[in-house]
């Protein structure tokens, strides 16, 4: 589902979620038959009989417990025949009147009426109004989550899977629109009984029904298992704009066919509601709120795509539990971005994902009132921004560590395999591993069990020259830096790739990958072999990182203003002696504080700002930044204000090395006033390097918290480096070594006496490599390879 932001709620926690999972494994509901009238809207109150076939999965199983929220229980039949009951508002406990022995099945038919629940503020429940009745099958507040038995009894859990039929009796004047096909309508008069099936099964807060005066656009859609009917119920006032707003629905539909797999669900459709607070993917009726096509239209196609996707990633393969919801929602809102991408480009996706990390950094945890890891998360943020949009962050990220080919052609496999069960993130990442040949442990405890964010930076960059004949060309040597935003341990082993560029040109570059682990890691790249020296490196250039720093980039050809968006900063170039790359980082993470404190100076503890470029020396470019200020109580510099804005300054240092000094030139332009805490700072004569704001204040307490020493961990240990493979092996004339590119540079033979007998460099790009043995005598051997710093990763081999 979506929801809406200006949806407020408290909630409230019933224990009863897993006692409910539990009766699964007793009992299968194999199917339901709802006969539901819905025509009393003077009393906003359903008459209704269901029809319930189980399945013992035991022996001696004498009763059934259903979930039924605060309706009249009428009566109670088993295979026909009135049976003892008891209801206490929330269960109705059926005794059969004799036991069912395993595989035996048996129907119930419950007679039940009343008034169903919409919890005054709640997301979800029956809403009922003069024009419309309608459910929405989730609850935000209550638990379990699944809100099935608001108007039907049920087994109101994620796993219990079902096929469903609806007989919904409407005034004349009235649509009915349920899950699946529609059977029949058939008149009585002042009234119609509307019969719908759906084949194939779904648990129950994926059951729908939406009544009023519709209008149904119909349409269909030519799909993998074939042509598909499209039914879009709206109102006569609204179907106009549903019409426009829907226009790239087939689209979307073709889009997550070719990239998840067929669609296999009868048909497609939405219903339009007056609901204010979002939307709902009931399979096959998805609940879409009228405001989407009036004040949220912009919203309207991302919020189609999302409830879409939903037939693939919720409705087809639904979470385990509540606590892994981001299964469901996380990859719904990430399937919003993969439409952008497939529909609008690249560019539009990047955009989208850039925008939302960066909201994600900023927001998520205000919103949630606290950093949570993606999976795991409590009851009360089973729909919070951390499901949804961190979720969706992180997929992003998952994508890279997997390689597009591995990602989607998994993603398709675990659909597949999955299809029509509940699923937990264990399986997924073990599933997702197998698939890949990747060992995605360190990803899923890093980036989706754990809270907060990791951040990179480079230290101690230094770039080294060699001559060989006429030629001089260099390598750059740095440590990469490993701090955390608000996660408990270092992530590890994870693949940061490195972009080493020459001149303004972003794809005229070299790349390779280090594998981060601790706080500290050396890297040394190979020599460039571009025709100019290396003069700018850049960390995770492609955005494939999800960490603490969200960032942008220009090719600057001519002077003007250049707005570096989510990275937070706007540069009006001057002057410029030749093009250049610029690009600027927004570090989500305090700054170093300063070695030498200056008494009453206070750095920020929140930010800081990465300034790189292409440029040699401080006189090729002339630069004034802009940096925004906000220090009320949700803006990003409210740890600084205790006085007003007149007493802002800027720091600089040219890199970590050195020490902070006081920006030689800049204008504090408070705008409105000196005391609103919002306004803008302006940097004169921009220098590659870093920048912070820091306050004059005598009374404020010293905040500040040093980094932790570098520690070089060591990547020796072999299972921190990348695997490979060798074959044959046994071997007599040749070997062929398989490795990841860019991991190792150096391959070696050795004789169990230490003896190098044969040794080779290894470039960058290669991925298979042969070694000549045909010279070497019988026996074993080892084979090494190794990294630039001599990490080492070996295996046996059989000469023969
Ligand atoms: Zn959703």
């Amino acid at each position: 589902m979506k929801y809406c932001l200006f949806l407020f709620f408290t909630a409230f926690v019933l224990l009863q979620s897993k006692a409910s999972d539990l009766r699964s494994d007793t009992i299968d509901i194999q199917s339901y038959i709802l006969k539901i009238d819905l025509t009393d809207f003077a009393n906003k109150s359903l008459k209704a009989e269901a029809e319930i076939e189980i399945k013992s999965l035991q022996n001696n199983v004498s009763s059934i417990r259903l979930d039924l929220l605060k309706l009249i229980v009428d009566s109670v039949k088993f295979n026909g025949t009135t049976t003892l009951f008891s209801y206490n508002d929330t269960l109705l406990t059926v005794n059969f009147p004799t036991a069912l022995s395993k595989n035996s099945n048996a129907v119930l038919q419950v007679s039940y009426h009343g008034k169903p629940l919409q919890m005054a503020g709640d997301f979800g429940g029956f809403y009922w109004t003069n024009l419309y009745a309608f459910n929405i099958g989730v609850s935000f507040a209550d638990d379990p989550h699944s809100y099935g038995r608001v108007w039907f009894p049920c087994f109101d859990n994620f796993k219990q899977r079902s096929l469903y039929e609806f007989q919904i009796t409407t005034k004349n004047t009235h649509k009915a629109l349920c899950n699946g096909i529609l059977q029949s309508e058939v008149d009585f008069g002042q009234n119609k009984i509307w019969t719908w099936q759906l084949n194939q099964p779904i648990p129950s807060y994926l059951a729908s029904v939406a009544v009023s005066q519709y209008e149904i656009l119909r349409d269909t859609v030519h799909g993998l298992n074939g042509v598909k009917e499209v039914l879009l119920a709206a109102r006569a006032n609204d179907t106009t704009k549903v019409k426009n707003l829907f226009v790239h629905l087939p689209d979307a539909f073709h889009i997550y066919e070719n990239l998840f797999g067929a669609y296999l669900w009868d048909r497609v459709g939405y219903c339009i509601v007056p609901f204010n607070a979002g939307a709902m993917e009931h399979a096959t009726n998805i609940a879409f709120m009228q405001n989407y096509l009036n004040a949220y239209s912009a919203e309207c196609e991302e919020t189609m795509a999302h409830e879409l996707s939903h037939h693939w990633f919720g409705d087809l393969v639904t979470c385990d539990s509540a606590s892994e919801m981001w299964l469901n929602e996380g990859w719904a809102r990430y399937c919003e971005k993969l439409f952008l991408e497939q529909f609008y480009g690249d560019s539009v996706y990047r955009q989208s994902v850039r925008t939302l990390h960066e909201d994600v950094l900023h927001r998520t945890h205000i919103r949630d009132g606290e950093y949570l890891p993606v999976s795991g998360v409590p009851s009360a943020q089973t729909y919070s921004s951390t499901v949804y949009d961190k979720g969706s962050d992180m997929i992003h990220t998952l994508r890279y560590y997997m390689g597009d080919a591995a990602f989607f052609s998994c993603v398709k496999n675990y659909l597949d395999s999955f299809k029509f069960k509940s699923v937990s993130t264990a399986q997924m990442r073990d599933y997702f591993s197998q698939c890949s040949g990747i060992d995605l442990t360190a990803y899923f405890n890093n980036w989706i069990y754990t809270k907060g964010f990791t951040h990179f930076s480079i230290e101690n960059l230094q770039y080294e020259t060699e001559t060989v004949g006429t030629e001089t060309r260099n390598r750059a040597k740095f440590t990469i830096r490993q701090k955390l935003n608000n996660a408990p341990e270092y992530f590890t082993n994870v693949p940061v790739v490195i972009s080493y560029f020459t001149n303004e040109n972003s794809s005229q570059r070299f790349t390779d990958t280090v594998w981060v682990n601790g706080s500290c890691t050396d890297h040394i790249s190979a020599y460039s072999n571009l025709s100019e020296n290396i003069k700018m490196v850049a960390l995770d250039f492609d955005e494939n990182l999800q960490d603490a720093i969200s960032d942008f980039w220009y090719e600057v050809k001519d002077t003007g203003l250049y707005d570096f968006d989510v990275a937070r900063a706007k540069l009006n170039v001057q002057e410029l002696s030749e093009p250049d790359l610029l690009r600027i980082e927004h570090n989500w993470i305090h700054p170093e504080p300063m070695k030498d404190k200056i008494s009453g100076l206070h750095l920020s503890n929140r930010r800081y700002w990465t300034i790189d470029g292409t440029w040699q020396d401080s006189s090729a470019i002339r630069a004034t930044a802009t940096f925004a200020y906000d220090g009320t109580d949700a803006g990003l510099d409210a740890d600084l204000f205790s006085t007003t804005e007149d007493n802002l300054s800027v720091l600089y240092r040219p890199n970590s090395e050195t020490e902070w000094q006081i920006a030689d030139s800049f204008f504090v332009n408070t705008q409105n006033s000196i005391s609103d805490k919002k306004g803008e700072i302006i940097v004169n004569n921009i220098q590659k390097g870093q920048y912070c704001f820091g306050i004059w204040n005598a009374l404020l307490a010293d905040t500040s918290v040093a980094d932790a020493d570098c520690i070089f961990t060591s990547i020796n240990s072999e299972s921190l480096l990348p695997d490979f493979k060798l074959y044959p092996n046994p071997a007599s004339q040749f070997l062929q070594v398989e490795i990841q590119p860019n991991t190792f540079n150096k391959a070696k033979i050795i004789d169990l006496t230490g003896r190098v007998v044969a040794e080779r460099i290894i470039n960058r790009s290669e991925s298979i490599i042969y070694l000549q043995i045909e010279n070497i005598a019988r026996g074993m051997y080892f084979v090494e390879l190794s990294n630039a710093f001599g990490n080492r990763r070996t295996k046996t081999l059989v000469v023969k």
